[in-house]
This record gives structure tokens, sequence and C-alpha cells, in this order.
């Protein structure tokens, strides 16, 4: 019985070896191992890609909310709205910069932030939203945009799971203020090793964040505010680049492979698979099913050699971190809902549709 994993890194590195060990190769003959060339070609790269003006690179997707809502001057005081339902990141960088997050139930049928709930939430210290495009679909940009441009409101669209997916033609990332992303390995376009970016309409925005990532600097020791170290290696810039090309490809054979789960798991009485509108093309960063008998599902899988996933088990206001928020359990009851019951299977392009078969086959004989 072969083993399924939930992501398989090694075969897609088989499949660039060639292309990637030169360029690992060049770089080492550069030598330039901080901000060298390759880094300024991937923020070209991904700004075409995108379709946005602007792209600057920093050390990972954590650091990349964190520097736009100081670049924002969002600090102290302020509250900033984001989602229960999100890998704890999204909130950490609003409290490393000393705001407070405050939440917003999400759709069931999406898991994506519910826009009828924002406003209930809006304060007089509310300074931005964070939408995040969980599992690779996108929020309702329209809606979200229209709320804060009323409210004056900045948004952040939080894109770690979403390169390249689009709603209405145009990629996630670029409606807002700023669209940050995570290289981290698993993410759809991810380096090896931690990495991250933000992209901008607002070419002014992005120069302060440029600056920023940087130790404030403007020159080699001339630094004009107090910034940070937060810049993407070259080597990690060089892998990319080679990745980068791949990766409209590399999310279409995802959309295949999403395409043979919902044929296999069609009509499995109370089995829900969380999604965005016809408008959205999703990247399936994973591929989640929901059912109230989610350990039955498991513990087949597991039986079967086949790996699964929870993103993510315990929702953001429940988190010992964040306690001191003074949320309950029952606050948010659609993203406790999903937390009780999602689970991801494996997503991955290299996935064979004999694979998607033995996969589909052993949920549905588990339900
Ligand atoms: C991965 C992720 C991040 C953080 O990215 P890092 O590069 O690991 O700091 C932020 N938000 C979401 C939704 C993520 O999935």
């Amino acid at each position: 019985m072969t083993k399924i994993p939930l992501l398989d890194l090694r075969a897609q590195y088989e499949s660039v070896r060639s292309e990637m060990d030169a360029a690992i190769a060049s770089t080492m003959e550069q030598m330039a191992f901080v901000m060298g060339p390759a880094v300024r070609e991937l923020e070209a790269a991904f700004a075409a890609f995108l379709e946005c003006p602007k792209v600057v690179a920093c050390a990972n997707g954590t650091d990349a909310i964190h520097i736009v809502l100081h670049a924002l001057g969002i600090g102290a005081g302020d509250e900033v709205i984001t989602v229960p339902n999100t890998f704890i990141a999204t909130a950490e960088a609003i409290t490393m910069a000393h705001a407070t997050p405050v939440f917003v139930d999400v759709h069931a049928s999406s898991a994506l932030i519910d826009v009828a709930r924002i406003e209930a939430a809006i304060t007089p210290r509310t300074k931005a939203i964070i939408p995040v495009h969980l599992w690779g679909h996108v929020a309702d940009m329209d809606a979200i945009m229209a709320i804060a441009t009323k409210h004056r409101l900045a948004v952040i669209e939080d894109t770690a799971q979403a390169h390249g997916a689009r709603l209405r033609g145009r990629r996630a990332g670029s409606f807002g203020d700023a669209g940050t992303f995570s290289f981290y390995p698993g993410k759809n376009l991810g380096a090896y090793g931690d990495g991250g970016a933000m992209s901008f309409r607002d070419p002014e925005l992005a120069a302060r964040c440029a600056k920023l990532r940087d130790h404030g600097r403007t020159d080699k020791y001339l630094h004009e505010v107090p910034g940070f170290n937060s810049r993407l290696d070259t080597l990690q810039a060089a892998v990319l680049l080679v990745k980068l090309k791949r990766l409209d490809a590399w999310n279409a054979g995802r959309r295949r492979v999403a395409g043979w789960y919902q044929e296999r798991l069609a009509s499995i009485p109370g089995l829900t698979i969380p999604s965005s509108t016809n408008e959205v093309e999703p990247v399936w960063h994973q591929f989640v099913i929901c059912h109230s008998h989610r350990d039955a599902v498991k513990a087949r899988l597991t039986e079967e050699g086949i790996a699964w996933g929870i993103h993510y088990p315990v929702p953001l206001h429940v988190q010992p971190a964040y306690r001191s928020l003074g949320y309950k359990e029952g606050s948010f009851p659609v993203a406790e809902q999903l937390s009780a019951t999602c689970l991801s299977l494996p997503m991955y392009p290299e996935l064979t549709e004999s694979d998607v078969d033995r996969i589909g086959s052993t949920v549905r004989r588990a339900l």
C-alpha cells in the first residue's frame, strides 16, 4: 500500500531539478546573498504575475502583514478586523504592531469572512480589515472594499494561501491597499525556507514598506526611519523565480485534482465542500471537506496510509495566546463549527486520478 502525503514537495523538486540546481549554483557564483539581483527580479516578475504595480519581497508572510500595518501607522489603541479561522500569523501580525485583533465570523459555505457582519464590528478605533483568502479561495472583495471606503479603513488581503487565485479575472492581493504573501515551503508558491512579499497599487506605500523591511535605510548607513530586518534571501528569490514560471500550470493542476474530488465526493449525505462563488478561480491551497463524523474519516484515511490535516483545529479566539481579548467559546459559532468538522485531504498537482479514486472511496466508505 503506497502512502499518499498531504503535499509532495519532493515530486515537485524532481520536476524542476536541473533548472533549480542551476539557479542555486548561479546564485552561489554571484555571492550576493542579501538583496542580490534575484530579489529585484522576483519583485518585478511577481508584480507582473499579479498584474499589480508594485511588489516588495520580505522575510515571511507574518512580517508582510506587520510591515504594512506599521507603514499605515496602525498601532497601539487601534483595532483591526479579521477572522478567527486562520493561521495564527494573521492575528500575530496585528499584535506585533501593538494593535488589537477584532474577529468577525465567516460564512459556512465558503469559510471566508461574512461581509454582512463586518459593520457591526467597526468602532471609532477600527483602522483596517484583513480578509483571509483561506484554502485558496477569494473573499468578497467588492463588498469589503465598499465597506472600507465608507468607513475610511485600510484593507490588507492575507493572500498567504491564494497565490494566483482570481476574482472576476483579477488576482487576489490586487484589490486592497496591500496584498500579503507567504513563501513558506508548503504554500502554493513556496521557497526552500521562509519568504514573503507585499503587493501594492500605491507606489508610495510600496516605497515605505521597502524601506521598512531593510532597516529603514535610504543608503547603506543612512536610516530615515527605524525599520526591521525582514529581507528575502537572494537564494530564496532565485528558487522562487524558477517556480513562479510554473505557478499557473501547478494551480491548474490543483483545480484538475479538485474537480476529481468534487465528482467522487458528490452526494455523500452531510458532507460539504466549502468554496467561493463562480466568479472566483480558486487555487485550492487545501482541499477541505466538512462532516460531523470527521473522526471516522480520519481513522479510515490513516488506516489506508492517506495523510490528512485540519486547518485549523482551534480557532484564534479560543487560543490561549489570545485569552486576554476576552472572547469565549460560542462567540463565533460558524468558525467553531468549521474547526470541529473540517478535514483537509491530500492536495498537490502531482496527485493522479487513481490517487483521488482511492482517497474518495476511502472517505465514502468511512461515511
Ligand atoms: C502561512 C500563513 C501566514 C504566515 O506566513 P509565514 O510566512 O509562515 O510567516 C499568514 N497567514 C496565513 C493565512 C497563512 O496561511
